[in-house]
């Protein structure tokens, strides 16, 4: 092996540097054509470096370690390992490229030699230096470009893999659409979107009106025959250099299940809020909606809408007598009635417990209210039956319209139910129109009537106490507890107010338990506080004193609150003691026995059976303060006064003065031997804290007048 360079010049910037395999340097024809090529290019910067080697072997040795730009290679035709040698040398260093020497002109040969992956080839008898340097510069640069491009495609394939890869595993579906609709590819979530082979798709039409486009919705039949739901999103693209579609569909259809579960919720929601849960009928929000809705219209139309207000009558009775649940059944059966009543554009609610109200637009006049009333009165006093009872239910309905009794929903919505509660006081299954020549004057008392049904449960209710002093010595003997309303409409309002209207409707009984209890709690929290007891009288109206278990809330309230019975003072009315004279001995005889002690209210005013007022277990006659009044210069009342007193000592009672405002009383009064006295002299009523203070007071060493 021996190296051959050529004679450096310093212009040289470039070396070519060759092995040549199959001749030695001595009698290598290719290092003199080279030296002659030099010579006669000396203004070219390029240099070279030949390096000979006989052997092939020598030659892969020689290729390891050093960077020869080309190789150059004997071969013969007649040798059978020439085109072996060229291909072990281009598949081991594929780098560098090879000529092949070649001794006669065998172009058969030389092809060959070209297939087994020499780069070019030359004929050693017509060897040139021209043609040589020519060829060897060329192969050199046109291998580089070779192997440059072989690589390129290389990264090209390998980025081109890349890509398919992504858009294989994509969770979306991307389908590429040419301009006549035909899918050119699909990926594999294509294919699960429309549940088919995704190498099926290529070549059938899209079917999708194609457009680039941000988003579109679109419904996709699979072939398993459900339904899905896709966004898709277009842009145009080019495909193997064709201008195309790129479709990604990404499939919602789980979200948008999700999506109509939700709405239906909501929707179930909605219903709800605006449903009455029992029967269905719209609640009071919906039809005070709707209400609000046919008023705009009824306005418009220059026509009139009806209210009616519709209350059970006796269904207090069913539910507590037949228990809740048929209760229910009952309301639901109403509700159904009530429907086949009205036409679709009316609507029927319920607005609580057994009342419903019905809402009738677009009337030409208010007498069509009145027809459907009656159809509604006629269908519900049908007998009915719930499981196996017969039942016999009538209503009561009340009618205001619009905007004949009003123009706002709250006013036609009272008047309506003011109308219902006369249609009641009028006994009960008929209908009234709203009347403001009877209605209006009703409107307070309507008012205060409503609130007292909720007073008790809402504790709207306060006690005041007022003193009763012993009238010889001042001290406090009891108090007498009086109620107060505290009304949210109408502030605080006084027994004159609201307890007649409590004794009409009854609500009177419910409302003197209440006090009963609260009274008796009352006095045993201050006894057991530790202040000198009292007793406390309560008032006891002509209905509460003939309920048949008063006697038992009596007892009850007693032993409930461990009260003393000597401390509970009730009193009733002369007028009521004198109502039915046998049940009030009977009564206050019970009472008596049970250790309460007891008085007559207002005594003077009634007329009195002496007889009776004999039998009668009472400890007290309350004088009535019309006969305090202007005491004593009043002769008529000094002289009932007196009369009263004397009377009341004549038969063992004790008396007590009312409405003492005045010095001249209390010394009238002594002069008379009252026992005891009440008033504005010694006390207005007070708040439960107030009392508290007296009796606190009462405790201390020096006690003031009146305590
Ligand atoms: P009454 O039982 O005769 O109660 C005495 C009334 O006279 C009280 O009026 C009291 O504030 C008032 N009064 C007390 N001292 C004087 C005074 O010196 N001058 C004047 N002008 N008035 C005085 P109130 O609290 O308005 O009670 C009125 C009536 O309401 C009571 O008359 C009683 O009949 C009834 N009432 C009060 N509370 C209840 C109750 O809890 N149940 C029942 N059924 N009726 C009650
Ligand atoms: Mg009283
Ligand atoms: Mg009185």
């Amino acid at each position: 092996m021996e190296q051959i360079a050529s004679e450096s010049s310093p212009q040289v910037s470039e070396h070519i540097s060759i092995l040549h395999i199959g001749e030695s340097s001595r009698e290598c024809q290719i290092s003199a054509s080279l030296q002659r090529w030099r010579q006669a290019h000396a203004d070219i910067e390029l240099g070279f470096v030949l390096t000979c080697t006989r052997q092939f072997d020598d030659g892969l040795r020689l290729l390891k370690p050093n960077r020869f730009s080309v190789v150059l290679l004997d071969i013969y035709s007649d040798d059978p390992d020439s085109l072996d040698k060229v291909g072990i040398l281009s598949s081991e260093y594929p780098e560098i490229p090879v000529i092949v020497l070649i001794i006669d002109n065998d172009h058969d040969f030389a092809s060959r030699a070209i297939k087994a992956g020499a780069q070019d080839y030359l004929f050693k008898d017509h060897l040139n230096d021209q043609i040589m340097m020519r060829t060897i510069r060329y192969t050199i640069e046109k291998h580089k470009l070779s192997i440059l491009l072989r690589n390129h495609l290389r990264d090209l394939r390998a980025s081109r893999e890349r890509f398919r890869n992504i858009i294989e595993r994509n969770a979306d579906a991307i389908i590429i659409v040419d301009k006549t609709g035909t899918v050119r590819f699909a990926n594999k979530a294509a294919g699960k979107l429309f549940d088919r082979e995704a190498s099926d798709l290529p070549g059938e039409l899209f079917g999708f009106p194609i457009v680039a486009k941000d988003t579109a919705e679109i419904d996709i039949f699979r072939k398993d025959g459900k339904k899905a739901i896709a966004e898709m999103r277009v842009v145009e693209s080019e495909w193997s250099g064709e201008s195309v579609f790129l479709a990604t569909l990404r499939d919602v259809t789980k979200r948008r299940e999700a999506e109509e579960e939700m709405e239906k919720m909501r929707k179930f929601e909605r219903h709800l809020a605006y449903h009455d849960t029992l029967t269905n009928l719209p609640n009071r929000s919906l039809f005070y909606d709707r209400l609000n809705q046919a008023i705009n219209q009824t306005k418009r139309a220059n026509s009139l809408t009806a209210i009616l207000f519709l209350d059970l009558d006796g269904f207090k009775w069913v539910n507590d007598s037949l228990g809740h649940s048929k209760g229910d059944m009952l309301l639901q059966i109403v509700a159904q009635k009530l429907k086949r009543c009205i036409r679709e554009s009316d609507t029927v609610a319920r607005l609580g417990g057994d009342e419903f109200t019905v809402m009738l637009p677009n009337l030409d006049n208010a007498t069509n209210a009145a027809v459907v009333a009656r159809k509604i009165l006629e269908t519900l006093s049908k007998p009915l039956s719930i499981s196996g009872n017969e039942i016999h239910i009538t209503a009561s309905v009340g009618i205001s319209v619009f905007p004949t009794d009003a123009e706002d929903i709250e006013s036609l919505m009272r008047f309506a139910d003011i109308a219902m509660y006369r249609a009641k006081a009028k006994g009960k299954n008929n209908f009234q129109m709203f009347d403001p020549s009877i209605d209006v004057i009703d409107s307070r008392r309507f008012t205060i009537e409503k609130g007292l049904r909720n007073a008790v449960d809402n504790l709207e209710f306060v006690v005041h106490y007022q003193p009763q002093v012993d009238i010889n010595t001042g001290k406090m003997i009891g108090s007498e507890a009086l109620l107060r309303w505290q009304n949210p409409d109408f502030g605080l309002l006084y027994p004159t107010e609201f307890i007649p209207l409590a004794e009409e409707t009854g609500l009177i009984v419910n409302i003197g338990k209440w006090l009963l209890r609260k009274v008796c709690e009352q006095n045993r929290k201050w006894q057991k506080t530790g202040y000198d007891p009292i007793r406390i009288s309560l008032n006891l109206s002509a209905r509460q004193f003939s309920e048949d278990d008063l006697v038992d809330d009596v007892v009850n309230a007693l032993n409930d609150t461990k009260l003393d019975p000597q401390y509970l003072e009730l009193e009733i009315t002369e007028s009521c003691a004198m109502q039915d004279l046998e049940y009030t001995v009977e009564t206050l005889h019970a009472l008596k026995s049970r250790g309460v002690r007891l008085s007559v209210d207002d005594f003077g005013t009634g007329y009195s059976s002496m007889g009776y007022l004999k039998r009668y277990p009472v400890d007290t006659l309350k004088i009535d303060q019309s006969f305090v009044k202007n005491l004593p210069s009043d002769k008529d009342n000094s002289a009932i006064t007196t009369a009263i007193i004397a009377m009341a000592h004549s038969l063992g009672k004790k008396t007590i003065a009312e409405g003492v405002e005045t010095d001249e009383q209390v010394r009238f009064l002594k002069s008379l031997r009252c026992d005891e006295m009440q008033g504005f002299h010694v006390s207005k009523p007070l708040t439960s804290d107030s009392l508290e203070e007296l009796l606190r007071k009462r405790s201390a060493p020096s006690i003031p007048k009146y305590c």
